[in-house]
């Protein structure tokens, strides 16, 4: 058997959203008038629809190829000359907002309400960027204390919301934040498909220009089938979210196992709300390499932190934030559940993780003492 629990890499397609990109791999283009283009628009506008109503309602649903996309489009098209992001963002942010000042968090990997009021007393027009919740800790972020603060001071606030949705409930007006972005492969639906979403009618410059599509705020035939996949697994994961809070009894299980096998192993972010799916741990001594290649000759399947495009490793921003120092952050992995996760998966990352701190673990704490 082998056990999938790196969730927050990307998910198991849903069927329902198998069903619905099946459907719409014969529709024509949405951009036509005749009944073939119809059918498209019918399906692109049910789909906005549905990741509409994932968020409680949205002024505007702009259709993109992932959250990457929706990140680097909130963050150009918004327009504001200064920009301030949390410390522990994605790199789909920090990289798109390249001269951004970051805020502080705590050693739980919180963004620090207190630091975030200091910056924001400036007059320049200000965008703040904070994730609802950290891809590598699963850390919740205080959204709405940080949408009436930026508010307060006349600042934008852009939530990325892509690791967040459909794992907790996620409302576009509780949050209170102006932009919110999602990304379809992380709950259910398919890669390469995302949206950002605008709580009210913002000024939006587009990333590029063409054929108008999307209200002009993304050029490109929209990829229907993709959208359609997105539509109905944001559908799907409003229905599964009280499913999804059983997993974090399975993460506590797994959690408590580890830490009594090694009571050296180190829970990230342990102290904070956090998803209910997701775990960083270390295991001193062993790197995440060796622990992610012994886990996964176990049919185990999980990752280092934040998987980067290269499928190497490198130090992770956001623990370095948290002030974990380098050699402990080197041995930290991820294990992320998701929605087709069972007990004997838990099971199974207890037993080759045990096994694997028999073996090299115990003997590296031994050596160190
Ligand atoms: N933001 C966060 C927090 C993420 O975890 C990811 C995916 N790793 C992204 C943005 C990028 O999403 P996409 O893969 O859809 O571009």
């Amino acid at each position: 058997m082998r056990a999938y629990l790196d969730h927050n890499a990307t998910t198991p397609l849903k069927p329902a959203a198998r069903a619905a990109m099946l459907a719409a791999l014969e529709v024509g283009n949405a951009s036509s008038v005749h009944r073939a283009g119809r059918q498209a628009r019918r399906v692109i506008e049910d789909a906005r629809d549905q990741v509409a109503a994932m968020v409680g309602g949205a002024a505007r649903v702009i259709f993109t190829s992932g959250a990457t996309e929706a990140n680097a489009l909130a963050l150009a098209g918004l327009g504001r000359a200064r920009v301030l992001v949390s410390a522990i963002e994605h790199d789909s942010v920090l990289a798109n907002a390249s001269q951004a000042e970051r805020i502080p968090v705590s050693a739980d990997g919180v963004t620090d309400l207190a630091a975030l009021e200091r910056m924001l007393d400036d007059p320049r027009p200000t965008l703040v960027a904070v994730m609802a919740a950290n891809n590598e800790t699963g850390a919740i972020q205080p959204v709405a204390e940080i949408a009436r603060l930026a508010h307060a001071h006349g600042a934008l606030v852009l939530c990325d919301a892509a690791q967040a949705g459909g794992k907790i409930a996620l409302d576009l007006a509780t949050l209170g934040v102006d932009a919110l972005t999602l990304s379809a492969h992380k709950l259910g639906g398919p890669q390469g498909a995302g949206a950002l979403m605008l709580a009210r009618d913002l000024p939006l410059a587009p990333l590029w220009r063409g054929g108008g599509q999307e209200l002009g705020s993304r050029a490109g035939t929209e990829n229907v089938a993709a959208i359609a996949g997105f539509g109905a697994a944001a559908q799907a994961a409003r229905a599964d979210l009280v499913d999804f809070a059983r997993l974090a009894a399975l993460r506590d299980r797994i959690e408590a196992a580890l830490r009594a096998a090694a009571p050296g192993a180190v829970v990230f972010a342990a102290g904070a709300a956090r998803l209910p799916n997701t775990s960083c741990i270390a295991m001193p001594g062993v790197g995440a390499e060796t622990q992610i290649m012994a886990l996964d000759l176990d049919g185990v399947a999980v990752s280092a932190g934040a998987a980067c495009s290269s499928g190497k490793l490198r130090q992770s921003h956001v623990l370095g934030a948290m002030g974990v120092a380098p050699q402990i952050a080197a041995t930290a992995i991820r294990i992320s559940l998701g929605w087709d996760t069972r007990a004997a998966d838990a099971d199974a990352v207890i037993e080759a993780w045990i096994k694997l701190w028999t073996r090299a673990g115990a003997r590296a704490a031994a050596s160190a003492a």
